[in-house]
This record gives C-alpha cells, sequence and structure tokens, in this order.
C-alpha cells in the first residue's frame, strides 16, 4: 500500500523567555510533535521559512521584533498566508487583543499559561488546519473532475481529454511521466493510446490473449481484481498502475511511473481512481463515436455497393463488383472469388481484385482447391469467419497456400443462395495480422446475401442469353432451309398453273388457287418469323435518333395503296414539324406498319381507318382508329401474345400469323413506351403507343 508515512505536526516557540519555551515544550510533550523553537520575532520569521510548521506560539513581546510584527509578515507571505498563530501575551488590556487580532492571530492566550487549556487550543488548531487543507485539495479535485467532465459533456476531443488527465494525474503524485493503455479491439493488444513523459512503462504493445498470463506489472489489472497497482522502485518512488474500466471491466489503463511514495496517499489514490473512471468514460465514449460514425459510413458504403452489384445482369460484372466491393467495405488489401463445384468438392479462382498500392499476390484464375471431405460443407454456412480459426481446410491446406502468397490474414465469405453454395470470396489482408471483427463479418454476410442472390440472377440470365442465342439460330436456319423448299414448291406451281392453263377444270382451279395461297400463307408466316427474330435480337447499343413523324409518314404513304384498293376513306391527321426519339429506325417502321396494316386488314372494304399523331408531356403519341370488325371482350385478354389470333365472326377468310401486335408490343417497351388498344365488335377499333421524346430534341 502506497500510504504515505506522516511526520508528526511541526511547532514553532517564539518566545525570549527561556524557562517558558522550556515548559511549552514540555507541556506539549504528551503529544506528538515537533518543536520548534526561536528566541524573537525575526529568528520566528526564518525558522518559519526554513521549516514551514503548522502552527506557530507567539509572544507578542520579544526584543529585536516584537509578536505582533511577526504575526503581520508571516500573514503577509504567501507560505504563511492561513497558518494558525497563538498570540500569548502578559498584557490582558483590549487594545493588545484587538492587535493581535488585527495582526492575523487566530488565537490567543494570556499569561500565566494554563497548560490543559493550551495543549486544547493547539489541538484544535492543527485540525482546523487540516480540514481547511483537505477542503482546498477536495475543491481542486473536483475542479479537475469537472473540467474533465466539462469537457466529457461536450467534446469528442480524445486527445484533449487525455492530456488533460495524463497532466493531472503527473501533477497529483509528482510522478515522471504518465502512460495511457487501451486494448485495441482491432489489433486485439493492449497498447498505448498516449503518453507525457518519457517512461517504459508499456513501451511495446501486449497481446490481449497473454494478458492474463503475462509476468508483465501492467498486466496485473488483468488478472487480479483491485482498484490499483504499485510497484517499488526505491526507496522514495514506485510505479502506479489503474485499470480504466468499461462495464465492469478493464480494458485499459493509467501507467505512472517515478510517483513519490511520500505524496501518494489514500486520498490521492481515490482521486485517481475517480479520474481513472471518467478518462475511462471518455475514451469510450470517443470509440463509441468513432464506430458509430464508421458504421454509418460502412452502412452507406453497403448500401451503394449492393445497388452496383444488382445493377448488372452481367455475370463477371457482378463477379467483380462483389470482389472489389467487399474489399473496399472491409478496408482490406485484397480479395478473391472461387467459384464452387458440387459435384468435385472444389473451388476454382473466378477473378482477384488488389487494391491499387498494394503488393498482395493472389492465385491465379483457374487454380483449383479441393476441400477436404472431412470438413462437412454445411460449415461453411455458418461463415463468414476468419480463416486463422481453422477450418476448412481443404487438401491443399488453403492457410499455407494463401501464407505463401502473403496474405497475413483472411476471412472466408461464402456466397450461398436458397441452401446452395455458390462460391467463396476470401477477403485478403497483406498489411498486418488482422482479426476481422464481428460488424464486419456482418457487413460482409449483408453484401455476401446479396451479392449471392445477384450471382444467381446473373446465371440464369446468362443461361436465358444462351438459350436464346440457341433459339434465334435455330429459328433463322429453320426458316432459311423452310424457305428454298417453300420457294420451289411456289415456282411450280405457277408453271403448272401456266402450262396447264386452259386444260385444268373449274374443281382443279380451286386446288391449286388455295395450293398457292396456302404457300404464299407460310412464306408470310416465315417473313413474320423472322422479322420478330431480327428485331429482337437486335441490340439497344446501335440506336440512334429517329425523326419519328417522318418514319410514320413513309408508312402511312406506302400502306395508302392498301386501303384504296379496299375503297377505305384513309384519314391522316400528322404531325407537321418533326421530333426526334431514340431508338431503332427499322423497329419502329415496323411497329407502325403492323398497326395501320392491321386497321385496313380488319375493316370491311369502304370503311374507314383514321390515323393520328401528336406530342404530349415529352411524349410523341400514335394512334390508328377503324371502324372495321372490332374484337370481341373475351378475345382481348391474349391479344399482344405471340401466335394469338382473335378469330372474331367474319375475319376468318384474313390471313395471318398473330406475330404482329406482340411485335409492336415488345418493340415499344423496349423504347420506354406504352402500347393501349380499345375495340369493340362491329364498331371498330383503336391501337396506340407512346414513345418517350429524345432529349436531343430542340
Ligand atoms: P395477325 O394479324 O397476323 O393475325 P396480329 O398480332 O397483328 O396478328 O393480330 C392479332 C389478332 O388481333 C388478329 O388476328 C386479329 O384478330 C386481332 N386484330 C388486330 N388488329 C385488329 C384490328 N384493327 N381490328 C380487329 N382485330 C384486330
Amino acid at each position: 500500500m502506497l500510504q504515505g508515512h506522516k511526520p508528526p505536526p511541526k511547532i514553532l516557540i517564539a518566545d525570549d523567555d527561556d524557562v517558558m519555551r522550556l515548559m511549552v515544550k514540555r507541556m506539549m510533550e504528551h503529544d506528538d510533535y515537533d518543536i520548534l523553537e526561536a528566541t524573537n520575532g525575526e529568528e520566528c520569521l526564518q525558522i518559519f521559512y526554513e521549516q514551514l510548521p503548522e502552527v506557530i506560539l507567539l509572544d507578542a513581546m520579544m526584543p529585536v521584533m516584537d509578536g505582533f510584527t511577526a504575526c503581520e509578515r508571516i500573514q503577509a507571505s504567501p507560505e504563511g498566508k492561513g497558518t494558525p498563530i497563538l498570540m500569548i501575551t502578559a498584557l490582558d488590556d483590549n487594545d493588545s487583543v484587538d492587535r493581535a487580532f488585527e495582526a492575523g492571530a487566530s488565537d490567543y492566550l494570556t499569561k500565566p499559561i494554563h497548560w490543559a487549556v493550551l495543549r486544547q487550543r493547539v489541538r484544535r488548531l492543527l485540525k482546523t488546519k487540516q480540514l481547511e487543507h483537505n477542503l482546498q485539495q477536495t475543491i481542486a479535485q473536483l475542479d479537475v473532475l469537472h473540467r474533465i467532465d466539462r469537457e466529457l459533456g461536450y467534446t469528442l476531443n480524445l486527445e484533449r481529454i487525455l492530456d488533460l488527465a495524463m497532466d493531472t494525474a503527473i501533477r497529483w503524485t509528482g510522478a515522471s511521466a504518465c502512460v495511457v493503455g487501451w486494448i485495441e479491439d482491432e489489433l486485439q493488444q493492449l497498447k498505448r493510446l498516449a503518453n507525457l513523459g518519457g517512461t517504459e512503462l508499456l513501451a511495446n504493445p501486449v497481446p490481449q490473449d497473454s494478458l492474463q498470463y503475462s509476468k508483465q506489472f501492467i498486466a496485473r489489472i488483468f488478472q487480479e481484481d483491485e482498484q490499483y497497482y504499485t510497484k517499488e522502485l526505491d526507496a522514495e518512488t514506485s510505479q502506479l498502475i489503474i485499470p480504466l474500466i468499461v462495464q465492469g471491466k478493464p480494458v485499459g489503463l493509467i501507467g505512472l511511473d517515478r510517483v513519490l511514495t511520500s505524496i501518494v496517499n489514500t486520498e490521492s489514490i481515490e482521486f485517481l481512481i475517480q479520474l481513472a473512471s471518467r478518462t475511462a468514460a471518455a475514451i469510450d465514449k470517443t470509440r463509441i463515436y468513432q464506430e458509430t460514425e464508421n458504421q454509418a459510413v460502412q452502412l452507406d458504403q453497403l448500401y451503394d455497393i449492393s445497388a452496383t452489384i444488382s445493377s448488372s445482369l452481367d455475370l463477371s460484372e457482378v463477379v467483380d463488383s462483389m470482389t472489389r466491393g467487399l474489399t473496399v467495405l472491409l478496408n482490406a488489401s485484397s480479395a478473391f472469388f472461387c467459384e464452387y463445384d458440387a459435384q468435385k468438392k472444389s473451388l476454382t479462382v473466378h477473378n482477384q481484385f488488389v487494391i491499387e498500392g498494394m503488393k498482395d499476390s493472389l492465385p491465379d484464375k483457374g487454380i483449383i482447391f479441393h476441400l477436404t471431405d472431412d470438413i462437412p460443407i454445411h460449415y461453411l454456412f455458418e461463415g463468414p469467419f476468419n480463416l486463422d480459426f481453422g477450418i476448412p481446410y481443404t487438401k491443399e491446406n488453403l492457410q499455407q497456400s494463401l501464407a505463401s502468397y502473403h496474405v497475413q490474414s483472411s476471412l472466408i465469405v461464402p456466397l450461398i443462395d436458397e441452401g446452395t453454395l455458390m462460391g467463396i470470396t476470401f477477403v485478403c489482408e497483406s498489411r498486418f495480422e488482422r482479426h476481422f471483427l464481428p460488424n464486419e463479418i456482418t457487413l460482409g454476410r449483408s453484401l455476401a446475401a446479396q451479392a449471392a442472390v445477384a450471382l444467381k440472377h446473373a446465371t440464369l440470365y446468362q443461361n436465358v442469353k444462351d438459350l436464346e442465342q440457341v433459339k434465334s439460330e435455330m429459328i433463322r436456319m429453320a426458316s432459311h432451309d423452310l424457305r428454298n423448299p417453300l420457294t420451289q414448291i411456289m415456282g411450280y406451281l405457277g408453271l403448272l398453273e401456266k402450262t396447264l392453263g386452259d386444260r385444268l377444270s373449274k374443281q382443279e382451279v380451286t386446288f391449286m388457287e388455295n395450293a398457292r395461297r396456302g404457300t404464299e400463307r407460310m412464306d408470310s408466316l416465315l417473313t413474320d418469323i423472322l422479322n420478330l427474330e431480327k428485331i429482337e435480337s437486335q441490340r439497344e447499343a446501335a440506336w440512334q435518333d429517329v425523326q419519328i413523324v417522318s418514319i410514320l409518314g413513309d408508312v402511312v404513304d406506302s400502306l395508302r395503296a392498301q386501303a384504296e384498293f379496299k375503297s377505305q376513306a384513309y384519314v391522316t391527321t400528322l404531325l407537321e414539324e418533326d421530333v426526334i426519339v431514340k431508338g431503332s429506325e427499322t423497329q419502329l417502321k415496323q411497329a407502325f406498319t403492323n398497326f395501320v396494316g392491321n386497321a385496313i386488314k380488319y375493316t370491311q372494304e369502304e370503311g374507314t381507318v383514321q390515323i393520328r399523331s401528336e406530342i404530349k408531356d415529352s411524349r410523341f403519341y400514335f394512334e390508328v382508329e377503324d371502324n372495321g370488325y372490332g374484337i370481341p371482350e373475351e378475345r382481348q385478354e391474349h391479344l399482344f401474345e405471340r401466335f394469338y389470333r382473335a378469330h372474331t365472326p367474319g375475319t376468318e377468310h384474313i390471313e395471318g400469323t398473330g406475330l404482329g401486335l406482340s411485335l409492336v408490343k415488345s418493340v415499344i417497351e423496349r423504347h420506354g413506351g406504352e402500347v393501349w388498344f380499345s375495340s369493340e365488335v362491329d364498331k371498330g377499333s383503336t391501337f396506340g403507343f407512346w414513345l418517350p421524346l429524345s432529349k436531343n430534341n430542340n
């Protein structure tokens, strides 16, 4: 225990009467005092400054300098101010008593002295002085604690609080240096957070794991449950450590070097403990604030990265953003993604990413790791986890492999979608050994979950794209292969018709006619299928600014003859000025053609077809209205589906494929627009769509 050995209080007796001094000394011997003597005022002053006694017994009448003057001088000096002085006087007159108090005496006694009274008075003066001293010390302590509390209240400046705490601790104890140590979660070690003055205390960080077993002095607070520890350095100085406690657990310490053993007592220790508790709260609060701030930043990043990953359907883009995203989000130096093959139980490196400036060398694309049979694969489903925790070892021992790639730490992030392991991303750190923290693991898990879904979508999309490719190829091949024999049949039919001419019976002529119509239908079916295929496989990248009004004009003109052939009224209300739509000219031409063509086709002779276009709300609107057959309500639902034909009574003779409307819908929607229609049997139909205008319009 550091409690200082307290010397007996010093009492100075100033009296020119030797007998008197001797008597006083004798009488006071019962109590444990250190008695000092002076024979006149001047000597009294000299001894006072040398020894700084706690109490002075001062005779009023002395040679060289009287007691009143000596009293005044002492009280006027900074060292002497407030020193209890008991004036001893032979004079019992009121003037002398007044003079004694005016000079700053605390009390007075008249001769002859009543010894019991003297002893009592001296004790009381000492006690008062002690109380006053304690009070002042408490006020000073409270002042410091109050300042720290205030700083705590409005600042998150850890440095300032630590400086204040260390400075106070040094002043309070006379220590040569002060250190504040804290357990860094990320590095998992106890290390210096700050220090004032040079000391060996906590010069090197101590791994958190070994704190329980370390023989170092500073480790004691993590092993036992004391409020402080001291270690003697020599007869006068010691080292002192006080734990910094958060939620009942020591998480750091204040260490003081070369503390003056004599100065440190129970009160000082109590104050230091209070100081430590405030310092711990300050560090904790700042840490929490920093953590919260970091988490907010990380959540923001998580959101952005997730959005980026999910925004693409391209498999390699998704994998690339996921690998980069995890590296950045977890503040690591690199990452690589391995695809998992469930049958072979193997991981194949798919891609890698290294932060610029880092020197990580990672396993090359295509390298295969085989998982050992004894590691149940379901273990991975509990991830992400730090690789240094062991498991899932591979036959090639992944951990060793990574070490050879200069990876110091790695986090295994499995990508799992609906219970299927799709792959694993290894997030690596090559700069220092690192233990990924629980909140980082949570972040990794969130991103991995999103990435797994995106990965699945991209894989599906890739499959669909591959299938579409095959389908397009098949359609193209089949159509071409069909077209050749069909052309031959049509040719031969024509030849037959010509050569046989009049020799054919009436019935045979009808047969020939039917055969020709059949081949023509097949031909238009093939044309439609090929058109649709061409349009669907056309890429948006090739889109241009299209002058939509003039395209519509071309279509209207090209179909006019058909309408006139059926003696229909062909009414057009088109825009005078052209506008621009971004898109494919061929596809849009096809869309107009199909709508207008249908209106002519599904309207009886002498009917009316009206074509209109206008601009409204930055959109180009087009519609075509006819007063033809119309479509029964119950057949309207599937109208825009491929190969759907409404088979309205009266339209049976009209040939078609049921592909036209589905084509218009897919073209218009691809261009960011919408189609609509309304129809009533025997009254007619209106078909229309709108398209967004290009930004390139004036
Ligand atoms: P197709 O005309 O080749 O049969 P579409 O996809 O163009 O194929 O049209 C699908 C069906 O919608 C047509 O079979 C027809 O029954 C109906 N239809 C399309 N346009 C009209 C219209 N203007 N009036 C009446 N029926 C129509």
